[in-house]
């Protein structure tokens, strides 16, 4: 019997392949037909990459570069992810099951507009700032420089590992530092393939390696290792907390992004036309595994029946199937286990009392018989204290909550551990400022959901991150400051050693 070879890929570390003596197997979360084989990282390789990120930070081919060669370089790696979408596509949604809709406007489509953002502010952040000449003590000239950080880890997800990986190694790169990326063990291909397309474009060996392996081996030797000045994490809260102790050993810098369960408050004058389906969209796209989904809708009680029935008629026309059918709306969960997780999540809601509006299960049907399904879920009777509205289900699962008073709605939405996103929907604009003054999470969307820029902050309050990414301050979070004063007395009486110390010179 023929045997179907499958591709083999390696990790990329110092600009060359580098492979290992063990191997995982990457599956199609739809299919679980095997889309190729994977290198898998050790120990060893994590501290291979980092001294090659050392060695080439210490060169300083790129650390050194004119900010404006930089640039340029950058910008190449922008032109190539447009030009070799198509690539990046295969490579993203293989592994995790995002449909080619999805991916051609978000997973993969972000890519090269993100990655062209920090390309220009490699050129444009203002590295050096001197400071108008101070007179008092001394007259003096005061420059404040912003220097690489040195070597960074970037330990990304799966759900969207070349875009949040480009939130990490973009402003690292813009800023000169080198980067060792440790995708997640499910999904490597993209963020492999971006770093191969980056050394073609001028990136020098060393400056950005990807290895893979176990999170709790690779990903924590990373967040622990001495060579390692700063480490940037998406993914769960729990292994986030994790991370932050592994580093706290070197006192590295950490930034943090978490999950979330964001409310979304639909006000009594939101045109339901647009608030049903925009909610839908924000919590159902992608099977609701995005960290900033809006999984929580507060209605007001009165107008629940109607929501509803609305909610239900709507994502009933949802249509599951092949990720890679312009066709499909929604694809399958990510693995097995996740599937497992989502349904244990709804067994607990039917203990608590909850109920079941759509969905709450496996859909039927011999296409679904491989590959780990869960149907579009809308749960009602659901109080702010039970599990499905506390914790993060990370699945196509929305759950429906009533309130009466707007100050009721909006203690409910600041009730949780989390505070990464949150939203409202409103006919009125002024009124929706107001209350998203009051809502504790890092991004308030207005009648909207999933609106990602690079030029504007994201990030989580309370438990759902440490830190910002994009936005303007960016760079800040891949930069040392420098304070470098100058003396320009020129002349031993202008200066107060005497006063302050010695015995003044006769
Ligand atoms: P995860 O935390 O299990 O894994 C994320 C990454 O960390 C993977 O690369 C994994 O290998 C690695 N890892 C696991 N254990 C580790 C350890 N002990 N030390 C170091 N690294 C370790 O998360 P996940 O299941 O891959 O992703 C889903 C979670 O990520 C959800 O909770 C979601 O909300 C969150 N997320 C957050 C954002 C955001 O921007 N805030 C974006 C996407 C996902």
């Amino acid at each position: 019997m023929a045997t179907v070879s499958v591709q083999h890929h390696q990790m990329f570390i110092d600009g060359k392949d580098v492979d290992s003596s063990d191997v995982f197997e990457i599956r199609s979360p739809a299919t679980e037909q095997i889309v190729c084989t994977m290198a898998k990282g050790t120990v060893e390789h994590a501290d291979l990459a980092v001294d090659a990120a050392r060695r080439a930070f210490d060169r300083g081919e790129w650390a050194r570069m004119p900010k404006d060669e930089r640039s340029q370089v950058m910008k190449r790696i922008a032109d190539r992810l447009g030009a070799d979408m198509e690539q990046f596509i295969e490579a993203e949604i293989g592994p995790n099951g995002a449909t080619v809709r999805q991916a051609t406007g978000f997973h993969v489509g972000l890519a090269a507009p993100h990655f062209l953002h920090f390309a220009e502010q490699a050129a444009t952040f203002e590295f050096e700032q001197d400071v108008p000449t101070a007179a008092y003590p001394t007259i003096s000239m005061n420059r404040i420089r912003r220097e690489p950080l040195g070597v960074c880890a970037a330990i990304v997800p799966w759900n969207f590992p070349l875009v949040l990986g480009i939130w990490k190694i973009g402003p690292a790169l813009a800023a000169g530092n080198s980067v060792v990326v440790k995708v997640d063990e499910k999904t490597p291909l993209s963020l492999l393939r971006l770093a191969q397309v980056a050394h073609e474009e001028g990136v020098p060996a060393g400056v950005l390696n990807v290895v893979t392996g176990d999170g709790a081996e690779v990903g924590a030797r990373l967040a622990s290792h001495p060579g390692v000045d700063k480490v940037a994490f998406t993914g769960s809260t729990a292994v986030g907390r994790e991370i932050m102790r592994l580093a706290s050993g070197t006192v590295k810098k950490c930034s943090l992004e978490l999950g979330g369960k964001a409310p979304v408050i639909l006000l009594d004058d939101a045109d339901l036309d647009i608030a049903v389906d925009g909610a839908l969209f924000g919590c159902m796209l992608y099977s609701g595994q995005i960290c900033e989904s809006g999984t929580r809708l507060l209605v007001p009680e009165d107008q629940h029946d109607e929501v509803v029935e609305r909610l239900v008629e709507r994502a009933s026309t949802i249509k599951l199937g092949d990720p890679n059918d312009y066709d499909t709306d929604m694809g399958p969960v990510i693995s097995g286990r996740q599937k497992e997780r989502i349904l244990g999540y709804f067994e607990q809601a039917r203990a608590d009392g909850a109920t079941f509006a759509l969905g709450g299960g496996v859909p039927e049907g011999p296409e679904f018989a491989e590959g780990h399904w869960i149907e579009p879920t809308i749960i009602t009777g659901v109080t702010n204290e039970m599990q499905i509205a506390r914790e993060e289900i990370f699945g196509p699962a929305l759950v429906v909550l009533t309130y009466k008073t707007v100050e009721e709605a909006l203690e409910i939405a600041n009730d949780s551990d989390y505070g990464l996103t949150a939203g409202i929907w409103s006919g009125d604009y002024e009124r929706a400022l107001e209350i998203a003054a009051q809502m504790r999470a890092g991004t308030v969307w207005i009648n909207n959901w999933h609106q990602v820029d690079p030029a504007l902050p994201f990030g989580g309050y309370k438990q759902s991150g440490v830190g910002r990414e994009l936005g303007p301050d960016a760079l800040n979070e891949y930069t040392e400051v420098k304070h470098v004063h100058v003396d320009l007395t020129q002349d031993k009486d202008g200066h107060i050693f005497d006063i302050l110390l010695s015995t003044p010179a006769k």
